[in-house]
């Protein structure tokens, strides 16, 4: 069975066709540009990298050039389009609706259209994709993969925030949390690295990537996550600043003449690591600065490791103990320093990290000592598995 991962952004897509009986990448691709001048698509198989240089007015022509990748005589790895057992859709935000990944119907999309006001800048584009496939490949089954939804177990008191009720009951206002498809791949293989099931395990799972976010994953259910009813709140970020005091909106919106939007850029584009440090987004370059003597880079860090540790203090409590730790994403699998940072002074919630089995990236690895009460992990993600996994298991099932 080969399933079609398929990742829409609003000027880019991302996908993957994945062979379900080895659970492994058969090509995966990257589109830019659509709908603007020097549209591109780059198609890796193995070592073979096949590009398209073609005007793509919208997602629709640039999901036909996918396929047309795929089953291309000389690059493609199908002999054609049939062999697509399904495909499967990312969707940032499902709202309260789902709590699981579903088969696309009508009032699936009816819903994901209702879900926009909550993810105006990622469920646009996300429909796109969905409804390009549905015309293109009318009668393949298509699943829909919610970031949301493995969040959606948390108890109302740690989804709620303080505000007025009639916030939630209009608007819904709350908290939904997001990386979710993250956090259940990496609790899951984490799950399985010990030899136990999840629903024995209090996992706490940091994804540390230029997003950040920690879940709190208590005997397989989310009973917390740092994101909120956006994607800004939580962790210190590449460009995002996380938590802060609700205050400073209307403070710095005053003291800086800046518009609704202004301010909104402002925290989501230019702050964060990037925003203290002056430097860059990227961990590696602010690394690089801070060893060079760079004071700013080097609070920055601190920053960004001191509230990762707050979280997994927060988290631990919330769950009365940990028995695994993990981390994921870009600084989670590589950041041999951040790590170590971030653990280092734990060892009284039972965390204790080997330094030498700390020493490796890219792997899944097991980086706590022998006698370390938790087991910590650092393991590279795969939401695009995860997709397929539920998309195989859902089309299995109907
Ligand atoms: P992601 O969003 O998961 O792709 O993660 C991207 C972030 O991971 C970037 O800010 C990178 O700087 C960071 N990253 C990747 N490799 C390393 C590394 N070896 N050390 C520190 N940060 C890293």
């Amino acid at each position: 069975m080969k399933i079609l991962v398929i990742n829409c952004g609003s000027s880019s897509l991302k996908y993957q066709l994945i062979d379900m009986n080895t659970e492994k990448d058969i090509a995966k691709g990257l589109v830019e540009r659509i709908g603007i001048e020097g549209s591109i698509l780059t198609q890796k198989v193995d070592d073979d990298k096949y590009i398209i240089e073609k005007p793509m007015k919208d997602h629709q022509v640039a999901i036909e050039l996918v396929l047309k990748a795929l089953i291309d005589e000389e690059h493609g790895v199908i002999s054609n389009m049939s062999e697509i057992s399904a495909v499967g859709h990312r969707v940032v935000h499902g709202g309260e609706k789902y709590s699981h990944s579903v088969l696309v119907n009508d009032e699936v999309m009816k819903n994901l259209e209702a879900c926009v006001k909550l993810a105006p800048l990622h469920n646009p584009a996300n429909i796109i994709g969905i409804n390009a496939c549905k015309e293109l490949m009318p009668n393949t089954p298509m699943v829909v993969v919610f970031d949301t939804a493995f969040h959606q177990t948390m108890p109302e008191y740690a989804y709620m925030y303080a505000l007025p009720y009639e916030l939630y009951s209009k608007h819904s206002v709350r908290r939904y949390g997001m990386h979710g498809t993250s956090h259940k791949y990496v609790s899951l293989t984490a799950a399985e690295m010990m030899g136990k099931n999840i629903e024995d395990l209090k996992i706490l799972t940091c994804h540390l990537g230029n997003g950040a976010s920690c879940a709190a994953v208590d005997h397989g259910k989310v009973i917390d996550t740092s994101m909120g009813l956006t994607p800004l709140e939580g962790l210190v970020m590449g460009t995002r600043c996380g938590d802060i005091d609700p205050a400073i909106v209307p403070f710095v919106m005053k003291a800086e003449n800046l518009s609704v939007e202004e301010m909104d850029n402002l925290m989501n584009k230019k702050s964060g690591v990037l925003g203290v440090s002056g430097v860059s987004s990227d961990f590696r370059d602010i690394q690089n600065a801070a060893d060079e003597g760079n004071h700013r880079a080097k609070l920055a860090l601190d920053m960004f490791y001191y509230r990762v540790k707050k979280y997994i203090g927060a988290y631990t409590a919330a769950m009365g103990g940990i028995d695994c730790l993990v981390f994921t994403a870009g600084l989670g699998e590589n950041s041999i320093v951040g790590r170590e940072a971030i653990c280092k002074g734990l060892e009284y919630l039972g965390i204790k990290i080997d330094l030498e089995k700390n020493n490796g990236r890219g792997k899944a690895i097991e980086i706590s000592t022998d006698d370390s009460k938790v087991k910590v992990f650092s393991i590279p993600t795969n939401e695009e598995l995860m997709i397929a996994r539920d998309t195989k298991g859902i089309v299995k099932n109907n």
